[in-house]
């Protein structure tokens, strides 16, 4: 799950080899299974469509595959869908390699369960071939998942695109940090980056669902630093995408014919969360001086 773009990947690598934060963890096993109850958040309604391939597509099928040894496998007659989702009236477009083991039904579900003002940070993304499960995301921008993986891999990944190389790297993300006593998980004490996109799969299960199954005071001068963005909160709260923070569309490869529809409706309403005011989210938080 490295979020590393592909073009600083050499610039940072030194930087991240030896960066380990070195602190205690909130969640000693991941987080998959404390934050479970992801399982049950809102898939909105989308439709989609077949699309020709995309060059961007193309260029990101080949070459390090980032996370396992050599390269990225993408055999096998790549597929693309263009997908229209109700909180969205611009459309993306998900690319399959023909020998990836996600099918296109559970990658279209799953790309749309990202909440539409972080999943806006997302100009496209592939699924390809992997003994596992691990994603990368691309110049910040491009999202390519190896295997079949769940959704929080897609929130992970989704997470790297909304931080952009910007809030991993802020003098008040690492204060912050600093002043946490713990982080995440494990994989969180990897790096600054993991760190950082790890904090918003957190942020956004209480956005979501209005609790963190923990007593997370350890970890609260960090989900502030998250609190303290405009534009994190922006994204994590909207109902709506973020047209302006798009970072690329690929319609000018697409067939622009709506044929051979795959419809999906949701069987239920969207689990509502308020922006809390600073004294709330303390309180929420279970934190005690
Ligand atoms: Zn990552």
């Amino acid at each position: 799950m490295l979020g590393l773009s592909a073009s600083v990947l050499l610039a940072v690598v030194s930087v991240l080899a030896d960066d380990n934060l070195h602190k205690d963890t909130l969640f000693k096993n991941g987080l998959s299974e404390p934050l479970s109850r992801f399982s049950e958040i809102h898939t909105p309604a989308y439709e989609t469509w077949p699309s020709s391939i995309p060059e961007v597509c193309k260029k990101w099928s080949t070459g390090p595959a980032y996370g396992h040894d050599g390269d990225v496998s993408c055999s096998g007659e790549m597929t693309a869908v263009e997908i229209k989702i109700e909180d969205c009236e611009d459309t993306w477009t998900l690319c399959r390699c023909g020998n990836a083991e996600m099918n296109m039904d559970d990658f279209a579900r799953r790309f749309a369960q990202v909440p539409p003002g972080i999943r806006s940070y997302t100009g496209a993304a592939l699924a390809a071939q992997s003994g596992g499960c691990s994603g990368v995301t691309l110049d910040w921008n491009f999202i390519r998942y190896h295997g079949d993986c769940g959704f929080t891999v897609f929130l992970h990944e989704s997470g790297h695109a909304l931080d952009g190389a910007e809030s991993w790297n802020s003098e008040a993300f690492h204060k912050a940090v600093d002043e946490s006593s713990c982080v995440p998980d494990d994989y969180a004490n990897s790096n600054w980056v993991e760190n950082w996109t790890q904090l918003q799969v957190i942020y956004t299960y209480w956005v979501q669902f209005g609790e963190i199954p923990a007593n997370y005071a350890c970890l609260y001068p960090s989900l502030m630093s998250l609190w303290n963005q405009d534009r994190i909160m922006e994204a994590l709260y909207t109902k709506k995408c973020l047209k302006e923070r798009r970072p690329f569309w690929v319609e000018q490869n697409t067939m622009n014919q709506r044929r051979s529809h795959s419809r999906h409706f949701p069987a239920r309403g969207l689990p509502r969360a308020l922006r809390l005011p600073p004294t709330s989210l303390n309180h929420t938080m279970g934190f005690s001086g």
